[in-house]
């Protein structure tokens, strides 16, 4: 029998299970499992790529992996499954919860390990997420799930992609080893404020998420500083040794009452202390019954604001209290940047063959790769609106807040300028875009170098390069 490593005087799950088990997992279980799995949005495809190894099973690959889709068009593109729906937590907006009357199930380690293989071998999947309520205690759950990748990995010599989420409460030492088979960790945050969580998922503290959050984001970089001091080099994105696609979180809007501008003030704190990756938000969805929560779905269009507003947050410079007040909501109307726009019409209209590419960044309809074209043109020959209209800059948006060669054609007041926009968005029908809008190749106008650098740099490296800071 393996050597127990981690000992809190309980027995490990090997131990309990007994090693030698039958590895087959019935149609069943594997329908209750993958059922409970999948209200969990904070995956998608993969962050980090690795090349198969001469004895191994698969690689991870940069560009994402196999895509599948949920009923509501979200992507999942793993396997995403549950080791265990059997949960001793009871939080109040899940199925999964204790006191909830659902089939219970639980696969062992070697099952999930066959299963994934088995999947994998019939380019069924390229990958795992993978997940689990909390089965008897945080520790006993977070061993089983570090069992399963470790077997994966050194058993069964699966190189694919790991997404891994871990146990609020588990163990330090159980959270460190876990992050060494995976390719991505994530702990939920779930609810946007301590008041929420005790009073909806009262097992569950804002430290019990923060802590390995926080633990996870300081080994990566520690890890970063002894791989640049041993070689020289940074390491590339998603190619690291540790983590190597970084950490992800999700957070459910609507359950509770905290507005959009709480959470994007959490996001942005998440986003600068520990470096994650993404955060997902989940507009709530009443599939449990209960007075504490709303019996109303949140709606996508907020979800959809949210996103929208991560991604200025992340890609275009703004900070959460440009974008909205704290004790305020994004606009349905029109985009946030949109509305940050209007807000501030001081700053417009832009001159687009003079402006830097900071300012470009906060004009509505001009996305990052249309101000690096723009900056990019220029250099040639001074821009018009055709030539804005070829580069594929939306101008029904950007019209209003650029002039060209001196020449402006938005709306001659502010309020026509709202309603114009209002009237944009209704006709876009403010849906949220699918993975395959604007799929068409990258085209930059910029030096092969360049554009190499640009597609495989992080985001901020490239917001870096895109700003001129480099
Ligand atoms: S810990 Fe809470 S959210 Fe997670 S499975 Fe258990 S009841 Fe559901």
């Amino acid at each position: 029998m393996e050597r127990k490593w981690y000992d809190k005087g309980e027995k490990t799950a090997r131990e309990e299970r007994g090693a030698g088990e039958g590895a087959m997992i019935d149609e069943e279980r594997l329908k209750i499992l993958t059922d409970g799995a999948k209200y969990d949005v904070s995956c998608s495809s993969s962050g980090s790529g690795r090349k198969n190894t001469r004895d191994g099973l698969g690689n991870a690959s940069m560009a994402g992996i196999c895509h599948s889709f949920t009923q509501d068009g979200r992507c999942i593109s793993l396997l995403k499954m549950l080791m265990s729906n059997d949960c001793v937590f009871d939080c109040v907006y899940c199925p999964n919860r204790r006191s909830a009357d659902v089939p219970r199930a639980s696969v062992s380690p070697e099952e999930m390990c066959e299963l994934v293989t088995g999947f994998y071998r019939r380019n069924y999947i390229e990958g795992l997420f993978l997940s689990s309520a909390v089965l008897k205690s945080p520790d006993y759950t977070m061993e089983l799930l570090l069992e399963t990748i470790r077997k994966l990995r050194t058993e069964y010599r699966f190189n694919g992609y790991i997404h891994l989420k871990g146990i609020p409460h588990a163990d330090r030492a159980l959270t460190e080893r876990a992050a060494a088979y995976a390719d991505r960790m994530s702990y939920n945050v779930e609810l946007p404020s301590e008041r929420s969580l005790r009073l909806l998922a009262p097992q569950k503290t804002k430290e019990s998420v923060f802590a390995p959050m926080r633990q996870l984001a300081e080994e990566k970089r520690e890890f970063a500083l002894e791989y640049k001091r041993r070689t020289g080099k940074e390491e590339g994105r998603g190619r690291g040794k540790f983590l190597p696609a970084g950490q992800t979180t999700q957070m459910i809007v609507g359950a509770s009452p905290e507005t959009d501008g709480q959470i994007l003030r959490l996001t942005q704190f998440m986003y600068r202390k520990y470096d994650l990756k993404r955060v997902y938000y989940s507009s709530y969805v009443p599939v449990v019954r209960d007075p504490l929560l709303p019996d109303v779905q949140a709606g996508l269009l907020r979800e959809h604001r949210l996103y929208q507003a991560d991604w200025l947050l992340r890609f275009y410079g703004f900070s959460c209290e440009e974008i909205v007040a704290e004790d305020g909501n994004l606009s349905p109307e029109y985009d946030p940047k949109c509305a940050w726009a209007l807000r501030n019409p001081q700053f417009f209209p832009v001159e687009v063959n003079r402006a830097g590419v900071e300012e470009l960044l906060r004009v509505p309809g001009i996305g990052a790769k249309g101000a690096y074209k723009i900056v990019a043109a220029r250099r040639y020959a001074a821009l018009t609106f055709e030539d804005l209209a070829k580069m594929r800059i939306v101008l029904k948006r950007a019209k209003h807040f650029i002039t060209c060669g001196g020449k402006f054609c938005g709306a001659k007041t502010l309020e026509r300028a709202r309603g114009e926009l209002i009237l944009a968005e209704r006709a876009d029908g403010a849906r949220q875009l699918s993975l395959f809008d604007g799929a068409e190749p990258l085209t930059l106008a910029a030096s092969p170098e360049e554009k190499q650098f640009l597609l495989k740099s992080s985001p901020e490296a490239a917001r870096a390069a895109l700003t001129g800071q480099f």
